[in-house]
């Protein structure tokens, strides 16, 4: 076993982040415990050494003045062989193995353990929690956090652990020349103390809104990035300048307060540094001038009193850090923990392969707000149905497909699968049951054949290439060509250099969706960005692929809905007619409406919704 490994970092742990601090430290080092107690041992077994330097100068000292110029090194040559071995191998072999613990061990494993842990956290929260946060503030936070666990308990061991070793060290040999001189440590380590409880909590307070204006920063640039082409378009370039220098003006400001507390403190520390070797030093020399100290006593208190003092300015600086670190950690914490909102029921079960009933039992749901969504809705789909949805914009068609999909929960209710209540099993065990094709399905940023391989990880490649060339993805696919000059199936999608239109892309999230194979398929404006050519050429793939599967089809392509089995038009969050393509046209209602104003082989929602 490599020494790296004393730590596993992927672990898994099965409780959920707590919501105070202490607790949530806790819970990111969870695990690794024993390995940093080693190493926080070790670390005060270093400060405790360092104090011995003074007291050997001390001893050598004394052993000078005290012996025969001519005979000293005959005398006192156990003296200078502890001397020779101190120095010269033991002090280098505790301080080496000390910081390779922390380089080796403790820095390269909590970061990722950390990490790995919020993001397993974070992916569990409801699509709700990522509709209300910036993508690039989240993954921020995430970074934010595990670094600053990291520096906090690689800091608390080489800084805390060490220091206090060396001050407690301090004053017992400090007792051992003389009281009064320990006294007098342990009183200025008491005004010491007192400061920085002054300070940190202040300097906590200015971090955390450091940290939180630094977020917004990044939050903003994120959003303007990821909307530049609406930026452009809409020509807001100055707009979109002027809210990120508010954010960073902002950021500016929060910074400046934090330097100025950081300048004070540092002022006030250095002070009081340097009133200990005057008190020390002096001390001793009182001592010496009654005759109850020797030289010797004073070049240790003066040796130790500037090792003190030196570490007084090391010390608070990184307990400034740390203080900042805690701000940080605790700014994340609250953006990351909250518990997730839509959880598997306890004792959750796996769904099994469905034969894909849909049922909707009265459900409503309004998104938590007055109105919106969808409003007591039932809905009775038999396994093996095909169903189109049909309704303007803002409908409810897509809320009616989220709340299958398990998205979010009914505010009332019930939506079942084959007579299961979806809130019965398992999440993951449900979307495996259901294929989805979306209007914008986003592509990951990986290779084409990955992107179509999500559908089903353990496809073999002829499996991918027979999924796309039935959504007539194959041959495009083989003339891409990605800015690193990876082409067909290896050519990533994302990169810039490929540029997919809505319908390959749409094409491609057909594939995948072939390649899934699940019962229910759920296609939301599945084709709505394809050409009538290959619409057409999709047709027959689609109706290949909708056979034998309940099929949930938001559409208004007539191509598409004249395959339909059945249809339900919505309006205004309420199913308000239900029937096939003949009997709607028949009674003359809404649908018959939006199929009279038909135009270039779509139904005319818009203009009947006029
Ligand atoms: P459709 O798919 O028919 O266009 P939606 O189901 O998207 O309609 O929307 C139905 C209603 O729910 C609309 O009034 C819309 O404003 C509201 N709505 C949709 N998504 C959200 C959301 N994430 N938060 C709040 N309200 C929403």
């Amino acid at each position: 076993m490599k020494i790296s490994d004393f730590i596993r970092p992927f672990r898994p742990v099965d409780t959920a982040p707590p919501q105070t601090l202490l607790r949530f430290i806790g819970w990111c080092l969870g695990g690794t415990w024993r390995v940093l107690s080693v190493a926080g041992i070790a670390s005060a077994a270093a400060g405790a050494l360092e104090v011995a330097t003074a007291l050997m100068l001390g001893w050598v000292i004394d052993a000078a003045t005290g012996s025969d110029p001519g005979n000293f090194w005959r005398d006192q040559a156990p003296l200078v062989t502890l001397f020779v071995v101190f120095f010269i191998v033991l002090r280098p072999l505790v301080f080496a193995s000390n910081a390779a613990t922390n380089s080796v061990i403790v820095q390269p494993n909590i970061g990722p353990q950390v990490q790995s842990r919020l993001l397993r956290w974070v992916m569990g929260h409801s699509v709700r929690y990522f509709d209300e946060d910036f993508a690039g503030r989240i993954t921020q936070k995430q970074m934010q956090v595990a670094s600053a666990v990291t520096e906090f308990t690689s800091e608390f061991i080489n800084t805390i652990c060490f220091a206090f070793a060396s001050l407690i060290g301090s004053i017992l040999m400090l007792f051992a020349i003389d009281w009064r001189i320990a006294v007098a440590l342990s009183v200025w380590f008491g005004v010491y103390i007192y400061l920085i409880r002054w300070f940190m909590p202040r300097v906590r307070v200015r971090a955390k809104a450091r940290a939180n204006a630094r977020a917004v920063v990044t939050g903003q640039v994120v959003d303007t990035i990821t909307n530049i082409k609406t930026v452009k378009l809409f020509a807001h370039a100055d707009y979109e300048d002027r809210v990120a220098l508010l954010a960073m003006g902002d950021y500016r400001e929060k910074s400046v307060d934090f330097g100025l507390l950081s300048a004070w403190f540092r002022f006030a520390l250095m002070t009081l540094a340097g009133v200990l070797p005057v008190l020390l030093t002096g001390g001793a020399v009182w001592l010496w001038s009654k005759g109850q100290a020797s030289p010797g006593d004073i070049t240790a208190a003066g040796a130790m009193s500037l090792r003190i003092a030196q570490m007084t300015g090391w010390v608070s600086f990184t307990l400034m850090g740390m203080y900042a670190q805690v701000g940080e950690i605790e700014d994340g914490m609250h953006t990351l923990t909250p518990p997730h909102e839509l959880v598997d029921a306890p004792g959750a079960t796996i769904l099994p392969a469905v034969r894909g009933e849909v049922r909707f039992d009265d459900v409503s749901f309004a998104y938590g707000r007055k109105q919106g969504g969808i409003n007591h809705v039932t809905l009775h789909i038999p396994a093996g149905q095909r169903v189109g949805v049909v309704g303007a914009s803002g409908a409810g068609k897509s809320t009616l497909v989220s709340l299958l999909l398990r998205l979010y929960d009914t505010e009332s209710g019930a939506v079942t699968v084959d007579g299961q209540d979806v809130r019965g099993v398992t999440q993951s065990s449900l979307r495996r049951q259901i294929g989805m094709v979306t209007q914008d399905t986003a592509m990951f940023n990986r290779a084409a054949s990955d992107n179509i391989r999500y559908g089903r990880p353990d496809a073999t490649d002829a499996q991918v290439i027979e999924a796309a060339q039935r959504a007539e993805a194959h041959d495009f696919i083989l003339h891409l060509q990605d800015a690193r000059g990876r082409t067909g199936y290896d050519a990533y999608l994302g990169e810039r250099g490929v540029k997919l239109s809505g319908g390959q892309r749409q094409r491609i999230a057909l594939a995948r969706t072939i390649l899934k194979d699940a019962p229910i398929l759920v296609l939301d404006e599945a084709t709505s960005a394809l050409d009538s050519e290959v619409e057409a050429a999709i047709q027959d793939t689609l109706a290949i692929a909708m056979q034998g599967k309940t099929v949930l089809a938001i559409a208004h392509r007539l191509s598409t809905i004249a395959r339909m089995d059945r249809i339900i038009v919505m309006d205004q969050g309420t199913i308000v007619e239900d029937g096939t393509h003949d009997s709607l046209l028949a009674s003359g209602g809404v649908y018959a409406r939006y199929w009279n104003r038909q135009s270039g082989g779509f139904i005319g929602l818009e203009e009947a919704a006029e």
